[in-house]
């Protein structure tokens, strides 16, 4: 199999990367004959990520942009499926402004499924998100829940999910649908709770805890997204939606919890900040499909993925500190 990977460089891409091309068994699945990385390398995008394959003659790089038709089009040539990553994806960015949200998560996604259009038998499967649903106070949605989403970030998550959707029922297209919760591992951009909170907790700094802390999010280990990824690529049926949770659910408050000890500090260190404009109070997905239909389970306990993901950035700081210092995070 030959597959294009779009965003590649990011957080979770380049973990789908690494997996696909490293050591990892991929669960007895196949490695591919070639992995191509198409990235335009914004502030999230980092080309480090992959250098644990980056020898690999199986991968090509590409440094370009998904709204870019005709570099889509030529390039989507020669591959038999898509694994879509690239977006825009930090929710207070888009409460900033949401432009680059629409213009990427939207357009960059309408154009690559034309492109695809353009070549059959080709699978393209979407990688979107739980927080598609909105925001849920007691049981956990199905794939069948209407889409309810509030952030700028999550709306256009929602608009290229069910642009993809459209593509299979109105022309055909093999397009499979991940919604997943929040994930959490190494490489992951410092500007997320996990490793904002970690990198400045080692730093000796201070951490912004939004409103009273309350907010209940579902955590997984990256590299159990990545398997299920492979999985719906590999065995997931055509037009179908894939919820992937870890069944971990915590508040922000517990989450601070845990960091705080794994770093060895107080909680005089947190500082109580103005929520986030909008802030879903739960998200909870219901992942019975992918693990009855396609026996998929996370591998990780949180507790053993968040003390690894931990030591990872005490061991990495030459990964992380360049980036805190360009993005003002410090
Ligand atoms: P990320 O921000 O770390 O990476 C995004 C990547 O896309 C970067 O490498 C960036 O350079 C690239 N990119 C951005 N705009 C591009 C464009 N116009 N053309 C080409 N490349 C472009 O994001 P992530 O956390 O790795 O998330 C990857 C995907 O998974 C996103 O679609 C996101 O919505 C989804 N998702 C993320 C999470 C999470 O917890 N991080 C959970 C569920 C789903």
């Amino acid at each position: 199999m030959r597959i294009l990977v779009t965003g590649g460089a990011g957080f979770i891409g380049s973990c789908f990367v690494r997996m696909l091309l490293g050591p990892d068994d991929r669960d007895g699945r196949p490695a591919p004959d070639a992995v191509t990385v198409l990235d335009a390398l914004t502030y999230a995008g980092n080309r480090r990520n992959l250098a644990p394959v980056a020898a690999d003659p199986r991968l090509a790089f590409v440094h370009g942009d998904i709204r870019d038709r005709e570099r889509v089009g030529a390039l989507l040539d020669g591959h038999d499926a898509v694994v879509h990553f690239a977006a825009e994806s930090h929710v207070d960015r888009s409460i900033a402004s949401a432009a680059a949200f629409v213009s990427t998560n939207v357009l960059g996604t309408q154009t690559l499924l034309d492109a695809a259009l353009a070549r059959p038998g080709l699978t393209f499967l979407h990688v979107s998100t739980d927080e598609v649903y909105g925001s849920v106070s007691h049981d956990s949605w199905t794939e069948d829940e209407p889409l309810r989403p509030n952030s700028p970030y999550a709306a256009s998550k929602a608009a290229s999910d069910l642009l993809a959707l459209a593509y299979h029922r109105t022309h055909g297209l093999d397009v499979r649908v991940t919604r997943c919760s929040n994930n959490y591992g190494p490489y992951q951009f410092p500007e997320k709770v996990i490793p904002l909170f970690t990198t400045r907790l080692m730093d000796g700094g201070s951490v912004p805890l939004y409103g009273d802390g309350r907010n209940v999010r579902d955590w997984l280990h990256v590299e159990d997204h990545c398997r299920a990824l492979l999985r719906v690529l590999t065995e997931g049926r055509p037009g179908r939606v894939y919820n992937i949770g870890g069944g971990t659910e915590l508040t922000n408050r517990q989450l601070t919890e845990r960091l705080l000890a794994a770093c060895g500090a107080d909680w005089d260190r947190v500082e109580w900040v103005a929520d986030r404009l909008g802030h879903d109070l739960r998200y909870s997905v219901d992942s019975g499909r992918i693990r009855s239909e396609l026996d998929w389970t996370p591998r990780h306990s949180f507790d053993e993925g968040l003390a690894h993901t931990v030591a990872w950035y005490r061991d990495n700081r030459s990964w992380w500190e360049p980036l805190t210092t360009r993005a003002a995070l410090r």
